[in-house]
């Protein structure tokens, strides 16, 4: 098994690696990191969360960075605020031990875009963004797009999903033929296919990882058979049976959501909801509370729950069964962290 330095990583990065405990590349990483340092083409990896993608993408766009050049020279786009700060994140302590500092950005929508332009005008060589937010900024010709070699299409699914396709079209056509593009997405549904085929190399090279031995390793998988009405209770035992460790319980809607909440609630669990239909604002408070452990029990939607990474999740309950069958594995990714 290769370690990052064989696969090409240098060492300012292995220490900051090192103390974040990063230590054997996975699979992903493996497979892309030599790969996107040398060679110029299109990329396309599917892969989800939890496979070190962050890690496989982010180290090469590091070290095609020049320092001294002080505009955005990649591009990241992520289908949520969450994701891309995660990933800005993730970039930024890599950088820890850098003789001559790289400094990224991220920009979403939901927060004040005069602010963000502010950020933009200090030196920036690395822009992390949301599709509608970074359609908005390049309106108002406050971001300057054109020493970006390499653009990031992360959970490229979901951002279509997200009904992100014209947005994505835009940004790709006004930075069409200067770079390079490198895609990640855990499924490949059509409409991302078109997208290939509209603005990736025939030559892209394609990777894809065995997603179940990455992320669904440490997990067990286990079911109730039940009436639906039974369901409520069935949940009430298990969480009984969990005491006070700390879990996620997905439901298909958000209105379902919000009706688990206040059943919850009810019977004192200490509990909240993340759906689409709350501000901003009010999901980054439940957010907070769940990663400072004020919150015991989180219940989400699918779409909400991207991008959410806490660590020393116990369990993850499937209330309703997921829309895609894809997102079975996503969800339970989200325990067995680390
Ligand atoms: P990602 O799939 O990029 O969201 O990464 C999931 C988590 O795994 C992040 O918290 C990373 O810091 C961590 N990670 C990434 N690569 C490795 C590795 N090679 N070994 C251990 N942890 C890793």
């Amino acid at each position: 098994m290769k370690t990052f330095s064989e696969l090409g990583i240098s060492e300012a990065y292995i220490k900051a690696l090192d103390e974040n405990n990063i230590i054997k590349p996975t699979e992903i990483q493996l497979k892309a990191i030599p790969f996107l340092l040398e060679v110029g083409t299109d990329f396309i990896g599917q892969a989800q969360t939890g496979t070190g993608k962050t890690a496989a993408f982010g180290l090469p766009i590091l070290h095609s960075v020049n320092p001294d050049i002080i505009i955005p020279q990649a591009l990241i786009l992520s289908p949520t605020r969450e994701l891309g700060q995660q990933i800005a994140k993730q970039l930024f302590k890599f950088t820890k031990y850098l003789p001559k500092k790289i400094f990224v950005e991220s920009v979403y929508g939901g927060a004040r875009i005069d602010e963000q332009i502010y950020a933009l005008k200090r030196p920036t060589h690395v822009v992390v963004a949301t599709p509608g937010r970074l359609v908005d900024l390049l309106e108002r010709k406050a971001i300057n797009l054109s020493a970006v070699k390499i653009i990031v299409l992360d959970e490229a699914d979901e951002m279509l999903s997200m009904g992100f396709k014209n947005e994505l079209d835009a940004i790709l056509s006004y930075t069409r033929g200067k770079r390079q593009t490198w895609l990640f997405s855990a499924t490949m549904p059509k409409d991302l296919k078109e997208i290939i085929a509209g603005y990736m190399s025939p030559n892209a090279m394609r990777v894809q990882v065995n997603e179940n031995d990455v992320i669904n390793r440490d997990i067990d998988h286990k079911y109730v058979v039940c009436h639906s009405d039974e369901k409520s209770d069935m949940l009430f035992r298990f969480l009984e049976s969990q005491q006070d460790s700390r879990g996620l319980i997905f439901c298909r809607t958000k209105a379902g959501a919000q009706k688990l909440a206040q059943e919850l609630s009810y019977v004192q669990y200490n509990s909240d909801a993340l759906h689409g239909d709350m501000m901003q604002k009010e999901r980054d408070k439940v957010m907070r509370a769940f990663k400072n452990k004020k919150l015991q029990i989180l219940i989400a939607t699918d779409l909400a729950a991207r991008g959410v990474d806490v660590k020393g999740l116990e369990w993850v309950v499937h209330y309703n069964l997921p829309e895609k069958s894809e997102y079975y594995a996503h969800r339970s990714g989200r325990t067995a962290r680390a």
